[in-house]
């Protein structure tokens, strides 16, 4: 029934992220990936984007 609330939907897509270097997927809250203090675990870049973008 989680599908029922696009709010909660959009919020769960808002905080997740995409490395333009490797494109693995980061989990992280929205506000800290825009403060750059979250990096990619894989290949510790700072180059994230949203995973809506496309
Ligand atoms: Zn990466």
């Amino acid at each position: 029934m989680a599908s029922k609330f696009p709010e909660a939907e959009a919020r769960r897509f808002k905080n997740i992220f995409v490395c333009r270097k490797c494109k693995s997927k980061i989990r992280a809250p929205n506000m800290k990936v825009l403060a750059g203090k979250v990096k990619c675990r894989t290949c510790l870049s700072k180059a994230l984007r949203p995973i809506r973008k496309k």
